[in-house]
């Protein structure tokens, strides 16, 4: 039984874990990172037709957007998900393939005016296809047998359409241990979705901590906020510019415009919205055709009176990219949701240039901006950004409406954890930044006083006996006997960091083994300079 750790550790995206057990090799979600170091850290532990099973808990690109290359790679074993996740999935790996196929594409026009080689996709729309089937839907809280020895369960985790956490229950030699991966914990009262629901029995917990070192303070009248903030940008005569995640945000940001116009909270209530990305309108039809089991009371009430909760008049699409490129030549003042959400890729990078510009817009954030994304630039108030290539000078409004988080914050996240009883035998804090993990890891340990830890890529534990393991090697028992008093425990976590502190400055320092007496020489210099 061994857990390996090969994505978000230490960071938000490109979720991925690695279980071998029960002599089955099982991925636990394989997600695209984001950022500036986006196209690093893609490899595997194994190879892809090695692979017997994946197991995702939603939807989002930063939990599956690798699967298409796994395809590509020979991946030929099966996919468990929720019904909703798969379907989400259907849209959001093609749409992730297509931004593949056109980013290599226009690397390709560029590069072979420069004489560069050929770049290929990382994927393409075809993989995404493949992949997609081999997809296996199951209903939430239903336990299934997947292998001899493997048992896993969806809950509802209220993060997204079809997100959960996942249970595995395994058996292997005799041994039976409860594993639990949170998946992207919710948030309540998110519209639409209902509150996530924690489990009460794990050993072993993968739990993540987006915002692990904050605590959310939710608009008292959301509807109203943002009505303000429209109504503030068209008295300027700017438009309101929106880069969306468009799964899931979008749907939500769409159903309180829809109460904003039926209280009448903007002057001009014929004021338009225009959804701009093909994705956000596919998710949308998918919001509003199958999911009943996954809304919220809110939400099926109106369904029961036959109120689409995420439609209104002024509602306009943009399917074709003339549509997309005609809304900024409309002169009439309007808000614009569109994707990206972290403003890399698609539409959205045509509205921000221009509306950036222009002082009467604002820019308005509903969502996490990951570091190295040109969101997370804007919101720290760059003077200026690229975009398609271009410079372009900050003067728009920028505003953020936080408090609408599809992550739970640091209160609901202790509150995952203090839930599962008895307490679990080791935490691993995962998906969040790196002194964010850190602190939520070393104050969750505080709080509930078993070990927890935030691990990094590519380490590697044994689960059934709950240790640490480096190159097959066990390093170091984390599992604190009875006869163990805190102070012993709190020396034999202080001589891990020491040695772990020495391995990264032997490592940057660039020493090799033989050249250990130099090397103690310094950091003793190193220590005597500090203490
Ligand atoms: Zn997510």
């Amino acid at each position: 039984m061994k857990l390996s750790f090969y994505g978000a550790d230490h960071e938000v995206t490109g979720s991925c874990h690695y279980l071998e057990a029960a002599g089955k090799k099982i991925f636990i979600d394989c997600g695209l990172r984001q950022g500036e170091n986006a196209k690093n850290q893609l490899e595997l532990p194994i190879a892809a037709n090695e692979i017997d099973y994946i197991i995702l808990t939603h939807a989002h690109i930063d939990h599956t957007g690798r699967l298409p290359l796994l395809a590509k790679q020979g991946f030929c074993g099966k996919i468990y998900c929720t019904y909703a996740t798969e379907d989400l999935c259907d849209i959001m790996l093609r749409d992730s393939a297509h931004i593949q196929e056109f980013e290599a594409e226009w690397r390709n026009r560029k590069g072979k005016r420069q004489g560069l080689p050929l770049v290929e996709p990382l994927y393409t729309v075809q993989d995404a296809e493949t992949i997609l089937k081999s997809f296996n839907p199951i209903p939430y809280e239903k336990s299934v047998a997947i292998d001899e020895g493997l048992e896993i369960s969806f809950r509802d985790i209220g993060h997204l359409l079809g997100s959960a956490s996942v249970t595995f229950k395994i058996t292997e030699n005799g041994i039976t241990k409860t594993l639990l991966f949170s998946g992207d914990i919710g948030n309540i009262n998110i519209p639409l979705i209902k509150d996530p629901v924690f489990s009460d029995k794990a050993d072993i917990v993968v739990m993540e901590s987006t915002y692990g070192d904050r605590l959310h303070t939710p608009p008292e009248n959301y509807e109203q906020k943002l009505a303000d903030i429209i109504e503030e940008t068209f008295t300027r005569g700017g438009n309101v510019v929106i880069p969306s995640f468009a799964v899931g945000r979008t749907q939500e940001i769409l159903y309180f415009i829809r109460i904003i116009k039926e209280k009448h909270l903007v002057s001009d209530n014929d004021f338009e919205v225009y959804v701009d990305s093909p994705l956000a309108l596919n998710a949308t039809n998918i919001y509003r055709e199958n999911y009943s089991e996954c809304y919220d009371e809110e939400a099926l009430d109106l369904v029961s009176r036959g109120i689409n909760p995420i439609s209104f008049p002024g509602l306009k699409t943009a399917v074709t990219s003339e549509e997309s490129r005609n809304i900024n030549f409309l002169p009439n003042k309007k808000v614009i949701i569109s994707a990206s959400g972290m403003c890399d890729a698609g539409r959205i990078k045509h509205h921000l240039k221009h509306n950036l510009w222009r002082s009467d817009s604002t820019i308005l954030f509903v969502g996490y901006q990951a570091e190295g994304t040109t969101g997370r630039a804007i919101l720290n108030g760059a003077k200026t950004v690229k975009i398609l290539g271009e410079e372009i000078e900050v003067k728009a409004k920028i505003a953020e409406l936080p408090g609408i988080s599809g992550h739970a914050d640091k209160k609901a996240l202790i509150k995952f954890a203090e839930n599962i009883n008895p307490k679990p035998e080791q935490i691993f804090v995962v998906h969040g930044e790196n002194s964010v993990c850190e602190s939520f890891a070393t104050e969750l340990k505080e709080i509930l006083k078993c070990p927890v830890t935030a691990p990094y890529y590519t380490e590697s534990w044994d689960i059934a006996t709950v240790t640490k393991e480096r190159n097959g090697k066990v390093i170091e028992s984390y599992k604190p006997s009875k006869f163990e008093t805190e102070e012993t425990v709190f020396y034999k976590e202080l001589k891990r960091q020491g040695e772990r502190l020495q391995s990264v400055i032997a490592k940057s320092k660039g020493y090799a083994n033989k050249d250990i007496k130099k090397f103690t020489a310094e950091l003793n210099s190193l220590i005597d300079r500090w203490s």
